[in-house]
C-alpha cells in the first residue's frame, strides 16, 4: 500500500528576507498559532486549516464577472457593497462571504479568474520545500545566511518541521526558528541539534496579563527560554514593543531582567515596534479589525527603552 508523504501547511514562503537571522534568509511561514495576539500583522496565519481570502480592490464586479455566485455549492456568496470602478465611470457591485455557511472549499477561488478571492493555506512535502530552499543557497552561502521556519507557530506542526531542519543541516544550511515558545518542551528538545538560532518573542513576564490579553499563560514560554539556554542553545529575543501593553519601564525592567538571566544563550535582542499595517489582512478575512488600534510608539520611547536594555548589559536593536 502506497504510504501519503508527510507534508506541512504553509501560509507564504519568503526569499531574500534579512530580518529573520543573520544574512539573507528564505523565511517559510507554516499556518496555525494557538496565540492570539490583538496585534497580530498576519491573521491569516492563525487558523490552522486552509481559509478563503477576500480582496476587494480585485474584483471587477458581478456585473462582468459574478463566477464565485454561480460555483458556491453553499450560496455563502451574495452580492455585496457598490462601489466605483477603476475608471470611475461606472458603478460595480461587489460580492460578500457569509462565514457561517462557507465551509473552505475554494471552488470560488478557482472560479476568481482575477484572485479577489484566493485560498491561504498550501500543503507541501519535504522534497517540495527542498526543492524550493536550494534555489536560495547560492545566496545563503554569499551572505552568511539560511533557513529560518516561521509562522504562526511552527512548533504546531512539529513533525514536519523536524524534517526540515534535519534535512537543512545535512546539507549544511544554517537553520533558524522563529517561534512563541509555546509548545511542550517534548516539541522543542528533538529540535535542539538542528536549529542553530531560535527567535523567540518575550511578549511580557506578568503571568494574568499575558493569558488575558495574548490568549495563553506565559509559565511555558519562560520555562522553554530557560530550558533552551541550559541545553546550549542560541537566541535572538525579540520584544513586540506594544502600546498601552508592555511598552511601561516596568515592563521592561522586567523583561530585561528575565533575559539577562539567560546568559551567553542571548545574542541580540530586537525590539519590534508596534505598527498597524496588518489592519487590511484582517479585513480580507472579513474578521473585525485587530481589537487594539493604537499609536505606534515613537522613536522617543523606543530609544529610551532601548537604553533601558542596553544597561543591564542586553546588546539591542531596534526593528
Ligand atoms: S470557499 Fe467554497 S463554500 Fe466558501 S464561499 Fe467559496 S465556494 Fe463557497
Ligand atoms: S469571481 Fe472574483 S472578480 Fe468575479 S465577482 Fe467573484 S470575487 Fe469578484
Amino acid at each position: 500500500m502506497e504510504t501519503k508523504a508527510l507534508t506541512g501547511k504553509f501560509y507564504d514562503i519568503q526569499g531574500f528576507s534579512v530580518h529573520d537571522g543573520p544574512g539573507i534568509r528564505l523565511t517559510l511561514f507554516m499556518k496555525g498559532c494557538p496565540l492570539r495576539c490583538p496585534w497580530c500583522h498576519s491573521p491569516e496565519s492563525q487558523a490552522f486549516p486552509t481559509e478563503l481570502n477576500w480582496m476587494e480592490i480585485k474584483c471587477v464586479g458581478i456585473e462582468k464577472c459574478g463566477n464565485c455566485l454561480k460555483v458556491c455549492p453553499h450560496g455563502a456568496i451574495s452580492p455585496g457593497g457598490k462601489k466605483k470602478s477603476l475608471t470611475g465611470d461606472d458603478e460595480i457591485t461587489l460580492v460578500t462571504v457569509d462565514r457561517s455557511k462557507c465551509d473552505n472549499c475554494g471552488k470560488c477561488a478557482e472560479a476568481c479568474t482575477s484572485k479577489a478571492l484566493y485560498m491561504c493555506g498550501t500543503d507541501y512535502t519535504l522534497d517540495e520545500i527542498m526543492e524550493r530552499v536550494r534555489r536560495d543557497v547560492p545566496f545563503f552561502k554569499k551572505s552568511g545566511g539560511g533557513v529560518t521556519v516561521s509562522g504562526g507557530e511552527c512548533l504546531w506542526q512539529p513533525e514536519f518541521l523536524l524534517e526540515i531542519l534535519k534535512k537543512c543541516k545535512e546539507e549544511g544550511i544554517h537553520t533558524a526558528v522563529d517561534t512563541t515558545g509555546y509548545a511542550k518542551w517534548e516539541v522543542i528538545e528533538p529540535l535542539l541539534p538542528y536549529t542553530d538560532l531560535f527567535l523567540l518573542d518575550i511578549k511580557g513576564i506578568d503571568p494574568e496579563l499575558h493569558k488575558r490579553v495574548v490568549g495563553v499563560p506565559n509559565e511555558l514560554i519562560l520555562e522553554n527560554a530557560r530550558k533552551i539556554a541550559k541545553a546550549g542553545g542560541k537566541f535572538q529575543i525579540r520584544i513586540p514593543t506594544i502600546p498601552m501593553y508592555n511598552d511601561s519601564v516596568k515592563a521592561f525592567d522586567d523583561m530585561g531582567k528575565f533575559i539577562v538571566e539567560l546568559g551567553d544563550a542571548v545574542e541580540v535582542v530586537q525590539l519590534l515596534p508596534y505598527h498597524n499595517l496588518g489592519t487590511v489582512k484582517w479585513e480580507r478575512l472579513q474578521r473585525s479589525a485587530p481589537i487594539l488600534e493604537a499609536t505606534p510608539p515613537s522613536d522617543e520611547l523606543m530609544q529610551a527603552r532601548k537604553k533601558q536594555l542596553e544597561d543591564l548589559g542586553l546588546n539591542v536593536i531596534i526593528h
